[in-house]
């Protein structure tokens, strides 16, 4: 499987609009990502519980995937040019992504761009969550 957003499919968003990262850098879109590429339905925690395994084509899906992720971490970064990114929701609690970020960002990053630190949340994978719930409160 070639390593890069080649052939990424463009997904339709429940906002109405095409394309959203939401519907990418999500653990709906690890698992709608690999529904495209193999025409299969699969659990994200499946998949990733194959790539611990050394499944070859969970481990390819993965490689390709964190290409992917880093690609446009990559944009982003350069453009907001972040000291530390915290990653939230249920893909953060795949700790590959925090392994393999400092290898594959800078690539992507312009040279201006420094790499920042991509992290897992300190409380957890519910951040949005608890960010609304305190949104509520303030009022
Ligand atoms: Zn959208």
């Amino acid at each position: 499987m070639a390593a890069s957003c080649e052939n990424a499919p463009i997904f339709d968003c429940g906002c109405e609009k095409k394309g959203c990262l939401d519907n990418y850098l999500s653990g709906r879109g690890f698992e709608m990502l690999y529904t495209h590429y193999f025409g299969e339905e699969r659990k994200a925690i499946d998949i990733i519980n194959g790539f611990k395994a050394g499944e070859e084509k969970a481990a390819g899906f993965v490689d390709r995937y964190i290409e992917m992720l880093a690609m446009v971490f990559g944009g982003l970064f350069t453009g907001l040019d972040p000291d530390v990114v915290v990653l939230g929701g249920g893909l953060s609690n795949f700790d590959y992504i925090y392994e393999e970020m400092p290898k594959r960002l800078p690539k992507y990053l312009l040279s201006i761009a420094n790499p920042p630190k991509v992290i897992k949340a300190k409380h957890g994978d519910s951040g949005g969550v608890r960010g609304a719930a305190f949104l509520n409160i303030r009022r």
